[in-house]
């Protein structure tokens, strides 16, 4: 059994193997199937589809990535606009280019949330020490 990684995900392929695909298209941008996903690996038979509703946690992770996305424009909008007056006056191009930049990036950061949601989801799984060697039995 291997250890599922974090470049795997990156990449939207299996996090335990890297072979297969998690998402039935292989572009992030083919807009019909954004959300199509395998339900299990092509390779290693690493099951996707845990339980029903599974991937509404991969919501958190969006909204994580977003923020993350808007934060890093952040220091980029603040160079170009250093005094506090010029700051505020053009707040609104920041936040123009935050909703272009989300929108751009949404099929990306809607994959990439799935990927790591299942990544977080198998390393706890596979590194969960066993119940027999709790309880004693
Ligand atoms: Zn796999």
């Amino acid at each position: 059994m291997s250890t599922p990684k974090w470049r795997n995900a990156f990449a939207l392929k299996c996090p335990t193997c890297g072979e297969g695909n998690l998402f039935q298209s292989k572009h992030p941008y083919d807009l019909k199937n954004v959300l199509k996903m395998n339900s299990k690996c092509s390779s290693c038979k690493e099951d996707f589809e845990i339980e029903t509703g599974f991937y509404q946690g991969a919501m958190f992770m969006s909204y994580m990535f977003s923020c993350a996305l808007c934060l890093a424009l952040l220091p980029i909008y603040a160079a170009f606009n250093f005094s506090r007056d010029k700051f505020l006056d053009n707040v609104w191009y920041y936040l123009v280019a935050c909703f272009i930049a989300l929108v751009v990036t949404w099929p990306y950061i809607t994959q990439l949330s799935r990927a790591v949601w299942l990544f977080l989801h198998l390393k706890y799984v596979k590194h969960k020490p066993t119940e027999n060697a709790e309880s004693g039995i």
